[in-house]
């Protein structure tokens, strides 16, 4: 189990999430951030301070957005050694 990020953090990207994160489990790309599915603890501290709730427990991830359950774990694919996201 695991928490993703949606499609509405597309051109936020404030990382109020990353600075709730309890295990540095959220990194980024330039278009969204994301999740490790492996890291996360399912704490749910990230969800509340979104501003624009993006983040959903993947039971709960609407039918609309289920594409990012799949796009949150692919991202991790061939990227050992990345680095969390930081709060600038
Ligand atoms: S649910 Fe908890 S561990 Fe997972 S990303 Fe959110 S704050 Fe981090
Ligand atoms: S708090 Fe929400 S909008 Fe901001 S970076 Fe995290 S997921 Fe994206």
């Amino acid at each position: 189990m695991t928490y993703i990020i949606a499609e509405p953090c597309i051109g936020v990207k404030d990382k109020a999430c990353v600075e709730a994160c309890p295990v540095d489990c959220i990194y980024e790309d330039d278009t969204q951030l994301y999740i490790h599915p492996e890291e996360c603890i399912d704490c749910g501290a990230c969800v509340d301070p979104c501003p624009v709730d993006a983040i959903f427990h993947e039971d709960e991830l609407p039918e609309k957005w289920s594409d990012y359950l799949a796009m949150n774990s692919d991202f991790f694919e061939g990227k050992e050694g990345l680095e969390p996201a930081r709060k600038d």
